[in-house]
């Protein structure tokens, strides 16, 4: 393709796009598709020839459109909200046709420097102290990854990096709540500390991991010889957006010598907004913290930002030194290939520097007050309605919620909450998800697309009713 081709077809998809988002109400919100459909309009074998570009346009329309489930959809409730802001899309297209790695300073010192500048902005934004520092990363399971292999060659004094599986000490252990992300449970495996050695501590009536049963769970592991490690708060767990005492967990991490971890990969963006901040109280104390602008915020996926207290710490464990990769300058500059685990890097501080530019945190933290604002407006419903259970406190833009219909036995309300949702879901008129939490099995209404308005809101909430009725 040349760039005058480039410049036809980029044109024409532009505008596919930008009728795609229009038309967005439009569509039914999760894909009707069974499996093996898509794959069944696809041929076996890749084309020996080249095919006009205008076939490809026509299969988006016939192939894929009807395959997808649509996440910038106002009616998407599922999940957490995976906001993909139009100036953002923008940018991931210029970042696509520099084609560039940003792995070292000198490979592109405008990737390294805007990425620099963007963690600084983004730091401020969300009120964090300067003794933080950022990268990007693609996802929080690979920001939380690094974090426990940070807090294990803390504890080991870099054994585990040189001698790995010889090294012999005592076995290390990890504490988060048992509503933490199951990314936690990958890293540790990952991370190779041993899912035996993983202890997820109970939680309170509102979900929120209980400081004294961290306590208890260290002690009982510093009598029988094993060594903790680490411990990882969550802000925001996914369920159903608890939040965990940062401040208790600080105190008695430090006292143990843990590295904090902390994963606020939805609720960071909250954070934004100064009166929300007293939610993660403490987390100064963090060696650690993770959260994902790709989530709630609005740049498009993927895109995570992990703060480190101690960037040289970070920079030990991960660097390597092959002389193909030495540069003049890096004694002078950050390499962020020595930030995380990939070598190669997008360029993913365009899409922060295009959103936060064009919209103003203003703007932003005003739609997440609207967001914040809609989700009170459900709880009010939910707890004004007898026949319906607000399952957990609605800290944030997330319902959680079960219907309990007067006469119905408790051991048919999962059945029945399940079907609800399936019911809901197959209509393509809203998409939510499930979740199980202390047996119970909720309806999550994750309420934070950028098109979401209030009457998307209460449409949501006559289609629950409506379809609650017809299943009775
Ligand atoms: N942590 C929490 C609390 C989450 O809710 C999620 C995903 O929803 C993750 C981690 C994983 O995020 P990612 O997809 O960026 O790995």
């Amino acid at each position: 393709m040349t760039p005058d081709e480039f410049r036809v077809f980029g044109h024409a998809l532009v505008d596919w796009i930008a009728e795609y988002r229009s038309n967005l109400p439009k569509l039914r919100v999760m894909s009707d598709r069974k499996p093996g459909e898509i794959r069944a309009l696809l041929p076996t074998q890749p084309p020996s020839e080249p095919e006009p570009m205008e076939s490809l346009l026509a299969d988006l329309r016939r192939v894929v459109l009807p395959g997808m489930t649509h996440w910038s959809h106002p009616s998407f409730f599922a999940y957490f909200p995976s906001n993909s802001s139009l100036p953002s899309v923008l940018a991931d297209l210029v970042a696509s046709g520099l084609g560039a790695q940003s792995m070292s300073w000198q490979t592109s010192p405008a990737a390294t420097e805007l990425e620099e500048v963007m963690m600084d902005w983004l730091r401020q934004m969300v009120g964090l102290p300067e003794t933080f520092t950022g990268v990007l990363q693609d996802t929080a399971s690979a920001s939380t990854l690094v974090a426990l292999i940070c807090a294990r060659e803390r504890t080991s004094r870099l054994a585990q990096m040189e001698q790995g599986l010889q090294a012999s000490h005592p076995a290390m252990t990890v504490y988060a709540s048992e509503q933490a992300h199951s990314s936690v449970e990958k890293a540790v495996r990952l991370a190779g500390f041993g899912l035996s050695n993983l202890r997820l501590i109970e939680t309170d009536s509102e979900f929120a991991l209980v400081p004294q049963k961290l306590e208890q769970a260290i002690s009982a592991d510093l009598d029988v010889g094993k060594l903790p490690s680490a411990v990882v708060a969550t802000v925001g767990t996914t369920a159903t957006v608890a939040v965990d005492p940062v401040e208790a967990i600080a105190q008695i991490a430090a006292r143990h010598r843990l590295w904090l971890h902390v994963d606020a990969a939805m609720a960071g963006t909250a954070m934004l907004l100064p009166e929300c901040r007293r939610l993660w109280q403490g987390v100064e104390a963090a060696d650690s913290l993770v959260f994902n602008p790709h989530k709630w915020m609005g740049a498009t996926f993927d895109c995570s930002t992990y703060f480190v207290r101690d960037p040289g710490h970070l920079v030990q464990v991960m660097s390597t030194h092959p002389s193909y990769l030495k540069t003049g300058q890096d004694a002078q500059v950050k390499n962020f290939r020595d930030w995380g685990i990939p070598l190669g890097r997008r360029f993913r501080a365009l899409k922060l520097w295009f959103l936060i530019r064009e919209q103003g945190v203003r703007a932003l933290q005003a739609r997440i007050r609207r967001d914040l604002s809609n989700a009170r407006w459900l709880a009010e419903q939910v707890d004004a309605s007898p026949d319906w259970e607000r399952v957990a406190p609605v800290l944030l833009q997330t319902v959680s919620l079960r219907h309990r219909p007067a006469g119905m036995q408790d051991d048919q309300l999962n059945p029945h909450n399940l079907a609800l949702a399936e019911r809901v879901n197959r209509s393509g008129a809203a998409y939510l998800t499930t979740a199980l939490v202390g047996g119970r099995q909720i309806l999550r209404l994750s309420i934070g697309s950028e098109t979401t308005e209030r009457e998307d809101v209460q449409a949501v909430w006559s289609l629950l009713n409506r379809q609650a009725q017809v299943l009775l």
